[in-house]
């Protein structure tokens, strides 16, 4: 009889498909939400790690830096190999049921799913806003260990409404109605947004959360991801952390990189002024219909979009075709000024 590997593994686990994030061959790469500018590392850095020693388990001099430009306690932060990390770590935490609106950040599933958690999904309202009603109901339903808002939200590129995020705060942290759960802001695309984030208001509700990451800002090689939370869930967290998730050279790397604020600020100034700019012209385009965004990526609909991803991609421009999470509709990252105007004038073509 042959063995079936299969059967040896949950069924939660059977149900899944691996994350693709395959390498497709293309010459302007517009799909990851990554930043079009790099850094350069310099012999220095690189020569300074030890490779035969473990990393520093806490990242005290990465943690120093960022406290220190945040202006926040590094006792509330804690590092994670890329966010994505601190997800897994906060559902092992706090379990489910995981709640979430539709559409989001596919990972808040896959990571539900792959612990065996009950996922609880909330359509957006037509405007891409939280729907307060049916989340506040579920709550008292369900009472989910973890709510998952990501603002503003991958990928509809919107930022939810603060007073109805702090309303399902305010509403998760009631004690006396036993209904706290905890609830994660995902701040991924904050320091392209107008609005000013969570980070001070995380003083005033003990149950929220803020999760950042380096990955969208110019860093997404070196997987660093970091929460601010209250000392206590840092503290559960750093229970189930693995001791050493951030290597050596993402410490030291990120480290010396991070000081290069200006530079940082610069790039995100040039994309922020580009995404407008790329608004524009898809706005012009017969056919498309873009959602505004206070990300550095821009979500649009257009009818046939299978069609208009593979003519894309055949000339070189590569997008994220969004059919399974936002039928028709397909999601650009902000580009370099010439990746920008190339996808614009690809995307004239194909149309046509
Ligand atoms: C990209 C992204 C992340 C993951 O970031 P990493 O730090 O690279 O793991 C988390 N949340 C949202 C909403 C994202 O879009």
């Amino acid at each position: 009889m042959k063995l079936s590997i299969k059967s040896l593994v949950g069924p939660n686990i059977r149900s899944l498909r691996a994350y693709s994030a395959k390498e497709i061959p293309c010459s302007v790469k517009l799909d990851a939400n990554e930043s079009p500018y790099g850094f350069e590392i310099a012999d220095k850095i690189l020569k300074s790690i030890k490779t035969n020693r473990y990393p520093d388990p806490e990242a005290k001099t990465l943690k120093k830096i960022i406290a220190k430009n945040l202006r926040l306690n590094p006792e509330n932060i804690v590092f994670g190999n890329g966010s994505d990390e601190l997800i897994y770590y906060l559902i092992t935490v706090f379990g489910g049921p995981v709640l979430y609106p539709v559409p989001t950040f596919s990972m808040y599933g896959i990571i539900s799913q792959a612990l065996g958690e009950k996922r609880i999904e909330v359509p957006l309202d037509d405007e891409f806003d939280l729907d307060t009603d049916r989340i506040l109901s579920l709550i008292k339903k369900e009472k989910p260990g973890i709510i998952f808002l990501s603002s503003p939200n991958n990928p509809t590129g919107n930022c939810f409404s603060s007073e109805r995020i702090l309303k399902i705060v305010e509403f998760a942290s009631s004690l006396v109605t036993r209904h706290s759960s905890l609830v994660v802001v995902d701040e991924a695309y904050q320091p392209f947004s107008s609005e000013k984030g969570f980070l001070p208001m995380l003083n005033d509700y003990k149950n929220l959360v803020s999760l950042r990451t380096l990955s969208k800002i110019g860093f997404a090689g070196l997987r660093v991801g970091f929460m601010i939370a209250d000392k206590e869930i840092i503290n559960e967290v750093n229970k189930v952390r693995l001791p050493f998730n951030l290597n050596s050279i993402s410490q030291a790397v990120a480290a010396e990189l991070i000081k290069n604020l200006k530079t940082i600020k610069l790039h995100i100034g040039l994309i922020t002024s580009e995404r407008e700019r790329l608004l524009n012209e898809l706005w012009k385009i017969r056919g498309i219909k873009p959602y505004p965004s206070e990300a550095n990526f821009i979500l649009f609909k257009v009818k046939n979009s299978d069609k208009i991803y593979y003519r894309l991609l055949k000339k070189g421009v590569l997008v994220r075709n969004m059919k399974d999470v936002v039928n028709g509709c397909l999601r650009v990252t902000v580009g370099t000024k010439q990746e920008n105007s190339i996808f614009i004038k690809t995307l004239k073509e194909v149309m046509k």
